[in-house]
């Protein structure tokens, strides 16, 4: 009857002691979030119409072409010229 009443302390000891390291990462992970807005998500890209088949592509791979007009591939600037 002694060990089970030593037992039955050192599990709810124990279940303390879980309950405490749990609610410390929970914590620690809503800091972690706070300190970081959106996670890691990349940054967002200009999005731009191609003038003659009207695909949207990132500014980066538009090709610019005449009169300000922007192009996704070198064929459509050739054909819309
Ligand atoms: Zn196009």
């Amino acid at each position: 009857m002694k060990y089970l009443l030593v037992l039955l302390v050192l599990w709810v000891a124990f279940a303390i002691w879980r309950n405490g390291r749990r609610r410390e990462e929970v914590e620690r992970a809503k800091r972690h979030q706070q300190q970081q807005p959106g996670g890691a998500l990349p940054e967002p890209q200009a999005m731009i119409r191609c003038a003659h088949c009207g695909l949207h592509l990132p500014a980066a791979d538009a090709l610019p072409g005449k009169d300000g007009k922007v192009y996704c591939s070198a064929a459509h600037r050739q054909a819309d010229q």
